[in-house]
């Protein structure tokens, strides 16, 4: 099996480590924080940028410019809020960070906090993860016992609190303008944008929302070489190590931290052991249920934002859903067809009625009343959808649909009461 880099999994690869805070210490924790405490809030900024770290949530972002756009002297507090709903399907990484070593994060939380100004940050994490909750509970605990957190921490003279605050399942809630509402105790509808939340988010204050994988690797980049080191780990553009959810049909699925110039064959034949059963490859989802869907022959490409990008598809949230060929995609369609559906808020009309109109005509594929003109007409709908609504939800229920009818429309027409 090929080796992992590791970064963020550091020490949950390390079979000894314990979880605690005096095991994070042990291990070098809490040192970049004291470093970035030394540093002014605008050179943390500025070595964020440098690094190349881009939003590991799903839509890749630069981080150092999203923090550079937090606006400045509104005479309002600023808040930095963790987006942890990871609810992506097949997405399951922040889960294990939380869970298995949660003062990485929030070392790293607590350096954005301080280098944009925040004294109060919040984790708005997923509210079926009980687990990952307990864990993150336990660890803000210990913190404000050993004085990292509250007032003054490591002699700072900078006050800092953090609220963990739970979800309650909704897909949209992971879109940060909904996340925010529902951070406000109001439905999570999305927000018109602009404003965008770096000028007015929470409560109407400046606010960075930040998924909680990128806040993690930045104690690693405020580290000794930290900026140079991540850089290598990737192509111009595409630095660090990521979390690569990997799951479906393979033989060792699991999350797996890699360098973003790993090839997306090694990724499912050597790190993921190949295709159960000895089967052959069919297709990939490659960055989450939303992105476009690539064919058995198109995997071979490094696994990464601009090489995927260049495929006609995303990296997202960096989870690949594998599947083999005895797989219906017809039927894979309209499972996720089925979930956006449920999931749109309805405040559009394109996103409201599209994702409902493809899960019917897909049924009608599924029930043998399927036609030429039914998968050109499911195409339209996803057209219709793309570019057209208020938050990316429908562009995220628009890709599956438009890729999978044009990867394999023999697989529709497959269905077809006359097909021959
Ligand atoms: Fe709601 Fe869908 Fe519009 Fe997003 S795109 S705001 S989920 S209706």
């Amino acid at each position: 099996m090929g080796e992992e880099t590791l970064v963020l999994f550091k020490n949950i690869r390390n079979p000894k480590y314990k979880k605690s805070l005096s095991d994070y210490r042990k291990s070098g924790g809490f040192k970049s924080l004291k470093k970035a405490f030394d540093m002014k809030p605008d050179d943390i900024i500025r070595a964020v940028k440098e690094s190349g770290i881009r939003g590991r949530g799903g839509a890749g972002f630069p981080t150092g410019l999203k923090w550079s756009f937090m606006a400045k002297g509104t005479g309002k507090p600023s808040y930095l809020v963790a987006n942890a709903d990871e609810s992506e399907p097949g997405t399951c990484k922040d889960r294990e960070l939380m869970l298995k070593d949660p003062h990485m994060f929030l070392e790293g939380m607590m350096i954005g906090c301080y280098a944009l100004g925040c004294h109060h940050g919040y984790i708005y994490v997923r509210g079926e993860y009980f687990p990952s909750i307990k864990s993150l509970n336990m660890a803000v605990e210990e913190l404000y016992e050993e004085g990292l957190l509250g007032k003054n921490p490591l002699g700072s003279g900078f006050n800092l609190d953090i609220t963990i605050h739970t979800g309650a399942g909704a897909y949209i809630c992971g879109e940060e303008s909904a996340l925010l509402d529902s951070l406000e105790g109001k439905r999570g509808h999305p927000r018109v944008k602009p404003p965008f939340p770096a000028v007015s988010g929470f409560n109407g204050c400046p606010t960075s929302v930040n998924n909680v994988e990128t806040l993690a690797c930045i104690p690693f980049i405020l580290g000794e070489n930290g900026v140079e080191n991540f850089k290598s780990y990737g192509p111009e553009n595409n630095s660090g190590t990521h979390l690569v959810s990997l799951s479906g049909h393979v033989n060792r699925p699991g999350v797996y931290e890699l360098r973003m110039d790993v090839n997306m064959k090694d990724i499912i034949y050597d790190f993921g052991g190949g295709i159960r059963n000895g089967k052959k490859l069919k297709g990939v989802i490659p960055g989450g249920s939303s992105s476009p869907v690539m064919t058995a022959d198109e995997v071979d490409v490094l696994y990464n934002f601009d090489d995927l990008a260049e495929k006609g598809t995303m990296m997202g949230s960096a989870a690949m859903m594998v599947f083999d060929e005895d797989t219906d995609v017809v039927k894979l369609l309209h499972r996720i067809t089925r979930f956006y559906a449920h999931e749109s808020c309805g405040q559009c009309t394109p996103c409201r009625e599209g994702t409902h109109w493809s899960r019917q005509i897909i049924r009608d594929f599924l029930s043998g009343n399927g036609s030429d003109e039914k998968l050109k007409r499911l195409d339209r709908v996803g057209g219709n959808m793309m570019g057209t609504t208020l938050c990316a939800l429908g562009d995220a229920a628009a890709m599956p649909i438009q890729s999978f009818v044009k990867k394999f429309p023999k697989e529709f027409r497959k269905y077809y009461s006359n097909f021959k």
